[in-house]
């Protein structure tokens, strides 16, 4: 969120009544806020805009919204800004896969207008100071930027330069998942060519520095999405690294 200036909202729904709805609220509430009806227009707005957010509903015409949040994610212009999906799905499996597909956080219709500027509100706030605060903190890891120094559990962990980037980000971006194109760009850089399969060899050596040996049974903090990429995320179950 720029200092000063209030954050710019886009919202992404076919449904006009909810459109005028949203626009109002979240106006009344400060924010500034764009509107966009189908997928491919949201898309080029988003590129071109940059909002701050992106209300993203589930059910549009053309382009699901499950698609378009994928195709922001895969935009290097787009690829970092917050999604909070809108959707009338409300089970288990549809919620991992709004997440898995990169969405921030998900909302379920109908939902009360208080609901929505709190995810709002939480949204913009874990994404913001994460980006700059010199301490982040996931689970029982704490990792001080300005020390270059790790911690799990109280116990120091020493990690590589390429881990130490690699822990940076996912906790940086906690539960969304990356795939392997996306963690090469982010940690080595466009211009640098490495094989997608050097990612696995450090989420590795992280994975192993991060949850020890076996006999301390830490749990494993890394998921990995099978063809989809890697995750920071403490509920996952476990994975022999
Ligand atoms: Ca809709």
């Amino acid at each position: 969120m720029r200092a000063g200036i209030q954050p710019l909202i886009l919202i992404v729904e076919d449904e006009t009544d909810l459109v005028t709805l949203l626009t109002y609220n979240l106006e009344k509430e400060g924010f500034r806020t764009l509107a966009s009806y189908d997928g491919d227009d949201a898309l080029l707005i988003a590129a071109e805009q940059r909002p701050d957010l992106i209300l993203l509903d589930w059910m549009l015409p053309q382009r699901s919204g499950l698609e378009v949040c994928r195709q922001l994610r895969r935009n290097a212009k787009t690829r970092d800004l917050p999604i909070i999906m809108l959707t009338a799905r409300g089970e288990e499996a549809d919620r991992v896969r709004g997440l898995d597909s990169g969405a921030d956080d998900y909302v379920c219709k109908p939902f009360s207008t208080s609901e929505l500027l709190a995810r709002i509100r939480a949204v913009l706030r874990r994404v913001s100071p994460r980006v700059t605060d010199e301490v982040l903190g996931y689970g029982d890891v704490e990792m001080d930027l300005a020390a270059h120094r790790v911690r799990r559990a109280g116990q120091d962990i020493h990690l590589g330069p390429t881990e130490f980037r690699l822990l940076r980000h996912f906790m940086q971006h906690p539960g969304r998942v990356f795939s392997r194109e996306q963690l090469l760009d982010v940690v080595w850089g466009h211009d640098v060519y490495v094989e997608p399969r050097t990612v696995d060899v450090h989420i590795r050596r992280l994975r192993k520095a991060l949850n020890g040996n076996q006999e301390t049974d830490m749990p494993d903090l890394i998921r990995t999405v099978r063809s989809a990429g890697y995750a920071l995320d403490a509920s996952a179950p476990s994975h022999a690294a």
